[in-house]
């Protein structure tokens, strides 16, 4: 039975994950969660339409599937009630802290040990601290003029006021990205009036969604064995579909390039009759450039009668509403932000500090890079989860999550072998890991000039993304080889 205790921060799908397998491997941990309940990205995101973008076969744990989905991609409230489900499964509970952030982590050189203390002032010490804190959860408002003079309410996609009601309301809908997509359909049917405002325009694809039949839910409980078999090959067939798509779309090939323009093209073409209406939705850069979006009730929504998009750029708010640039002044009783995340910055909400009292903000100040996303040179045992270049365009986060955890464990383990008490990724090979990678990343279709997203620093540096296609990254994180890391005795 190892004899570290662990603390994790955050119990989103990341840290409830390695929390479990914590659990079952039998460290003694403690699970920090800031907010009032588990589920992370899907207990904040609660805006009307918000759904997951990988079907539900892929997203879900592979290890704790549910059988309770009703439709191929989940709602969110489907996706937070099964995060509550597998905390109460693997029996978390005693282990998971709600309401109780952890403010700072300190490791000790002398000590050898982290020193973790939460927002309500308790001290823990950890011989090891999993980061589970996500990429897209820190919500981004955009500086523009005037934006605190609305006089009505305003919200951000990712903090939705359900205390507004927005029948026969007058709405303005900034951005027109993933949230935006899935939210300005519902608002549509209550709203009396729709602004969406767009920057720019979006890449879009079919999504293909129904529910689940009655049939297949049958399926799963008269004959589970078979049900189980056909969710194994369903969710395999689902992966390698996604882990192609990196191929096409990313690696920036002109055949895929060709294939997904085309797709695209043809979802507008065949949804939009309005050639005025089909050239604003048309985009100006590469496929893949930004994230490729999913919907099939986007468009048809703009053709509502009371759905406006406005492209003219906005030059400020005032207290009625929003003035484009053409001096227009468009009225709104109700602003929804749906301007995504602050990603690059990689500010988190705790003070980490390694080696030699240097914070990991001072370690990033030029953009966040560790190895293999995970682990951070100068940080002992400090384990990071959706860490940086491990998002992806193209798969679900999940897949990620589960290899990070493996990782992290196999690491945990091997290192009670070694009789060590703490690694840290030697620089040079962290240093290599990264220029590999930028060399990599420097080959899809992100690093073109002509490419901004949020996906990349101002200097053009890709910050988020992994290079490649997930199968690479499961090989290049299947084994821990402690040459690569520095180890403290
Ligand atoms: C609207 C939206 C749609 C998405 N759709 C998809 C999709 O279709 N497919 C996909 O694969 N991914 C999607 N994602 C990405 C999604 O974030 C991941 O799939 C996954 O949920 C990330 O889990 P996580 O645990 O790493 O991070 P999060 O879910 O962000 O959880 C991090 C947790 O850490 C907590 N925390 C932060 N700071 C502290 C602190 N100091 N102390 C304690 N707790 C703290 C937060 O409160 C939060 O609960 C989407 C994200 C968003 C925002």
């Amino acid at each position: 039975m190892p004899d570290k205790h662990v603390v994790v921060i955050g119990a989103g799908l990341g840290g409830l994950t390695a929390a479990i397998k914590l659990q079952e491997a039998g460290y003694d941990f403690t699970l920090l969660e800031q907010g009032d309940r588990v589920g992370g990205t899907w207990a904040a995101n609660t805006y009307p339409g918000c759904a997951c973008d990988v079907q539900v076969a892929l997203y879900q744990l592979s290890f704790a599937q549910s059988m309770v989905w009703t439709r191929l991609y989940p709602l969110q409230a489907e996706i937070q009630a099964y995060a509550e489900e597998i905390t109460d499964r693997f029996q978390l509970r005693p282990n998971l802290h709600l309401n109780e952030g952890a403010a700072s982590a300190v490791w000790s050189d002398a000590d050898k040990t982290w020193t973790v203390t939460t927002t309500k002032g308790r001290v823990i010490e950890a011989d090891a601290v999993i980061g589970a804190l996500g990429q897209l959860n820190r919500p981004f408002w955009p500086e523009i003029p005037g934006l605190d003079t609305f006089k009505g309410p305003k919200m951000h996609s990712a903090a939705w006021d359900h205390s507004v009601d927005f029948k026969g309301k007058r709405v303005g809908v900034i951005g027109s990205a993933a949230s935006a997509v899935q939210l300005i359909p519902q608002v549509a049917l209550e709203a009396s009036n729709v602004g969406v405002f767009q920057r720019s325009a979006n890449w879009m694809i079919p999504r293909n969604d129904r529910e689940i039949t009655p049939e297949e839910m049958a399926l799963m409980f008269t004959i589970p064995e078979k049900a189980a078999e056909f969710a194994a090959i369903n969710r395999k067939i689902i992966y390698e579909n996604a882990d192609y798509f990196f191929w096409q779309a990313f690696q920036w090939t002109p055949e895929g390039r060709a294939f997904f323009t085309r797709q695209a093209t043809d979802h507008l073409n065949a949804q939009v009759p309005d050639p005025e209406l089909r050239k604003k939705l048309t985009p100006d850069y590469p496929v893949g450039c930004r994230r490729i979006l999913i919907a099939d009730d986007f468009y048809p929504t703009l053709m509502r009668d009371n759905v406006d998009l406005i492209t003219d750029p906005i030059a400020e708010i005032v207290p009625e509403g929003i003035r484009t640039g053409d001096g227009e002044l468009h009225e709104y009783d109700i602003l929804v932000f749906a301007t995504g995340f602050e990603t690059t910055g990689w500010h988190w909400s705790v003070d980490v500090v390694g080696q030699g009292g240097v914070s990991i903000e001072e370690a990033w100040s030029d953009g966040p890079e560790a190895y293999l996303g995970i682990t951070v040179a100068g940080f002992p045992n400090f384990f990071v989860l959706y860490g940086p270049n491990t998002n992806l365009g193209h798969n679900s986060i999940t897949f990620m999550l589960e290899r990070q955890v493996e990782y992290t464990m196999e690491a945990l383990h091997k290192l009670e072998e070694a009789g060590a008490a703490a690694m840290a990724p030697n620089r040079a090979v962290q240093d290599r890991f990264n220029k590999d990678l930028q060399d990599r990343l420097g080959k899809t279709v992100w690093a073109d000039p002509a490419c901004n997203s949020w996906y990349k620093t101002e200097g053009g540096r890709i910050t988020q993304n992994w290079a490649d296609h997930t199968r690479a990254y499961a090989d290049a994180v299947a084994a821990v080889d402690l040459k690569d890391f520095d180890l403290v005795k």
